[in-house]
């Protein structure tokens, strides 16, 4: 399926080659705070500014913003900064508070988007307004959802949208906060060409160290641009503490990114790029065919099965083949959990085949 989401060209992402970074604290603490920081981000090149306003806290009695009383200092890291200011709105008051103080971007959190009343009514508020909107995806991982929510916000007439991928909640333990599957946004690229994509590696990660890491994915997706928490005294921070990094730690993550280029301008390297893609469309091709025969061998067993009545489900050989196979991939460089994968995938296919024969 491709979505027709009917979206303007903004200027926010002009250049192909240079993404939209947009900083600033998780929470707006204190004037002194929200200045400061705007100040030194404004000096390593900054354009946006956010600040968490009302914060949607898990836990109740944790920092849950200071509400409305912070949006004069985001008028001020206008006038002084020139910056633009971006903040989180999760319903109509936030709505109206931010228009009152001339705030320039205004974007949907992962809570919200999750929920399909709240983010209709938030379109609906935000009918007849033009400023972007940036729509972070749903805590769990539905592009559905996500895209759902863009195009309840494009349906109001909002058509300066961008997404924010800001990872995935799980259960269980992982290096990151949220998980990041990537796999989500690079769909949510391919079902929306049009639509900018950010990443924010600062609620993927929680973890100020593994940033740039993601940051680097990110660029390498060839995303429009990164949302990063900062934070003019990272160990104060009333929110997020863990993944805020300081101006300069900021400046450093972002000259060390590698820029690389979305199309090869240059000919004779893009003959060598698509000889490589010929080869690894024959190589699918005949990864097609070999299934395909294996599928076909597999049937036949199921008639065989049928024949002799015996069960679908042989664990001792499904147990032989996997410890085989996992050892002659391992032999030549292959993960342990690619193969396993792959084989899981194969003989659960064998499995539905040999059912539709002996049902
Ligand atoms: C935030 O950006 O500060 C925030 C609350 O993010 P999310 O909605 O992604 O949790
Ligand atoms: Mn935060």
């Amino acid at each position: 399926m491709n979505e027709n989401l009917d979206l303007k060209e903004s200027s926010l992402f002009g250049k192909k080659d240079k993404p939209l970074i947009i900083s600033g604290p998780c929470s707006a603490e204190s004037e002194k705070q929200v200045l400061e920081t705007a100040r030194s981000l404004k000096e390593i090149g900054i354009k946006v500014f956010r600040a968490g306003i009302w914060k949607p806290r898990t836990r109740p009695g944790t920092f849950e913003g200071l509400g409305s009383v912070a949006l004069p200092w985001l008028r001020r890291v206008k006038e002084e900064t020139g910056m633009l200011t971006a903040i989180e709105v999760a319903n109509i008051w936030h709505i109206k508070e931010a228009l009152n103080h001339d705030i320039d971007i205004l974007w949907v959190g992962a809570r919200t988007t999750a929920n399909p009343f709240a983010v209709q009514e938030l379109a609906d508020g935000m009918r007849g307004i033009d400023k972007p909107v940036f729509v972070k995806n749903p805590i769990n991982p539905d592009i559905e959802l996500w895209i759902g929510a863009l195009e309840r916000m494009n349906k109001a007439g909002i058509k300066n949208l961008a997404a924010i991928h800001r990872g995935f909640s799980f259960y269980g333990q992982s290096p990151y906060r949220n998980l990041p599957q990537w796999e989500i946004p690079v769909e949510l690229k391919r079902r929306v060409p049009d639509l900018p994509v950010i990443t924010d590696p600062s609620h993927i990660s929680g973890n100020r160290k593994l940033i740039f890491g993601i940051a680097q994915t990110a660029l390498d997706l060839d995303f429009s641009g990164l949302f990063i928490e900062s934070h003019y005294r990272p160990e104060e921070a009333l929110s997020d503490k863990d993944q805020q990094l300081s101006p300069d730690d900021l400046k450093n993550v972002l000259s060390g990114l590698i820029h690389r280029k979305s199309e090869i301008v240059n000919t004779r390297k893009m003959e060598e790029l698509n000889e490589y893609r010929r080869q690894i469309d024959q190589w699918d091709d005949e990864l097609i065919r070999v299934l395909n025969n294996r599928l076909a061998i597999s049937e036949k067993i199921g008639h065989y099965k049928k024949k002799e009545n015996i069960t679908i489900l042989q664990t001792n050989r499904w147990s032989e083949i996997l410890e085989d196979r996992l050892s002659k991939a391992r032999k030549m460089g292959m993960s342990d959990r690619f193969i396993t994968q792959l084989f899981k995938n194969i003989h659960q296919e064998s499995i539905s085949f040999q059912n539709r024969v002996m049902n």
